[in-house]
């Protein structure tokens, strides 16, 4: 096997002055980890032979997506396009009952693996960098950076020696199939062209020059180095051994990249095979390679066999009995109640409130601050955020994405701006009607209760939270009514650990401070 890998490099090197500078996207799966893939279909077919599966059930899969970045920390995906793939790829896995669902995102820095992630050093710190789940790495390329220019760009691939996913960078951003196909990789979904991988001298895959029209070849170009991969018939007759070994995918010999019989979704000449039947390949199946299909699918057998890979023995270990929120974020249902509004100027730049309307479904809003230099973004279980890291007199853009780990597809607020003012924030300032304000115990222990003592001159209604360091809203106690006189108010704050805090007491327009220490 080890041969034909280099053979077939050769051959890519050799095509290059023939090719055009021509920039094809094309899976990394090559014939060597494809073969791999093939062994574990068959052992999936027998799984499910064996194996009575309760069919119906959905089935819960867990991402991990390792954000690669430079040493200096550079180049790191933008984060905050995560969420539009994980909508396309719940869109894509729809009709298999398969639901993706983000588990963790990691951030790696390494130079070796964002530039080069095919090198020997970037696979063991794959390896050593794996969780519990399907591992998707995310780098500035997914191919050596020689092949850069030649004969196609590699979008993605997925190794099944280190069982992980590399994925360039830009096919997250543009939320594409590539993630799509390569998870198709992950469950042992062969290409349905399999053994069609190979180039010729000229830099095709099918060349009727070389393989004839109607075929004159038994078996695929790839074949060799110890293995043959019979050609599929159109009649379904090798169906089970030929190809990607799976009966509902017509057969296919990579027409996207043969000599001139690539169309947009579909073939642009005809091919037949050796029987002399016209090959009408399945263009908009996920493991083709074909493009400019309105939509890709799976067929029934690719869907039961990468259910049953899912349930197998060897993926036990992205199981679990964990079942995400599946509560619909809908994405048609516009966000409101924006505070700052749009192009308003805050009083303050150093303690600026940020809220919105609660979005039926989500569970958690990512916000981002920026003002061009310096980015902020958080992860919130709240509807709002108290930051407390801006300059003043500057605008600010920023914009939120509510979701939940399964739903995705919100596209959020749409950048909004803020200008900050010069005012700031006093911890000494009292709210209106209120003659004082004190925490005790101030500083508290870990999980000592601590009481807010307000004395007020009148009945008031006012609003507590409890931030971090960083603005970062913890909890909120509702909208808590004080009477006349003194007054006080338990703040929770067990699971709290140690550090610095601030208790923020508002009331209508009015704002104030407490800075609270847990030791
Ligand atoms: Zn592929």
């Amino acid at each position: 096997m080890k041969l034909n890998a280099l053979w077939s490099l050769v051959l890519t090197l050799l095509s290059l002055s023939l090719l055009n500078a021509q920039q094809i996207g094309r899976c990394g799966v090559g014939i060597e980890d494809g073969m791999k893939i093939i062994e574990g279909l068959e052992e999936n077919k027998k799984f499910l032979a064996e194996t009575a599966f309760p069919r119906a059930d959905k089935l819960y899969v867990p991402l991990i997506f390792n954000l690669v970045s430079k040493n200096e920390g550079e180049g790191r995906l933008d984060e905050s396009t995560i969420f539009a793939q994980i909508c396309r790829l719940n869109a894509d896995y729809l009709d298999a009952d398969m639901v993706f669902y983000v588990k963790e995102i990691n951030y790696l820095i390494s130079n070796g693996l964002y530039t080069n992630p095919t090198s020997s050093a970037s696979f063991n710190t794959m390896i050593n960098n794996k969780g519990a789940g399907v591992n998707i790495f995310v780098c500035e390329r997914a191919q050596h950076p020689d092949e850069d220019g030649q004969g196609g760009t590699t979008l993605g691939y997925y190794s099944p020696s280190g069982d992980y996913i590399v994925c360039r960078k830009e096919e997250i951003v543009s939320a594409n199939g590539t993630l799509t196909h390569e998870i198709g990789h992950f469950f042992d979904m062969p290409h349905t062209f399999f053994g069609w991988e190979c180039q010729t001298v000229d830099g095709y895959t099918y060349d009727p020059a070389v393989h004839g029209n109607p075929l004159t070849i038994t078996n695929a170009p790839c074949s060799g180095g110890g293995f043959n991969i019979p050609v599929e018939l159109m009649d379904g007759s090798n169906c089970s051994t030929a190809a990607d070994r799976i009966c509902d995918t017509p057969p296919g010999y990579n027409f996207p990249f043969s000599n001139g019989f690539g169309g947009p979704c579909g073939t642009s000449q005809d091919c037949f095979d050796k029987n002399g039947d016209l090959v009408i390949p399945m263009a908009n199946n996920v493991m083709g390679y074909f493009d400019g299909c309105s939509s890709f699918e799976f067929t029934p057998d690719q869907i039961s066999l990468m259910r049953a890979d899912f349930l197998s023995p060897g993926r036990a270990y992205i199981r679990s009995s964990y079942e995400p929120n599946e509560a619909l974020v809908d994405p048609n249902v516009a966000m409101t109640g924006f505070s700052p509004a749009d192009f308003e100027t805050a009083e303050n730049y150093n303690g600026v409130l940020i809220s919105w309307n609660e979005v039926a479904g989500a569970d958690t809003y990512f916000l981002r601050i920026t003002d061009g230099a310096e980015t902020f973004q958080y992860y919130t279980d709240k509807t709002e955020h108290y930051e407390t890291n801006l300059s003043p007199g500057k605008q600010y853009f920023w914009f939120i994405i509510p979701h939940n780990e399964t739903s995705m597809c919100h596209e959020g607020s749409g950048v909004l701006r803020f200008i900050t003012g010069s005012g700031t924030t006093s911890t000494k300032d009292l709210i209106s009607g209120i003659d004082a304000i004190a925490l005790f115990p101030n500083p508290a222990s870990i999980g000592e209760s601590v009481n807010l003592y307000v004395e007020a001159k009148q009945i008031k209604d006012i609003k507590i939270s409890l931030l971090t360091i960083n603005g970062q809203t913890l909890n909120v106690k509702a909208q808590h009514q004080i009477t006349t006189g003194e007054n006080t108010i338990t703040i929770p704050t067990s699971n709290i650990s140690s550090g610095v805090y601030f208790l923020r007491i508002s009331s209508d327009n009015e704002t104030t401070l407490r800075k609270l220490i847990i030791e």
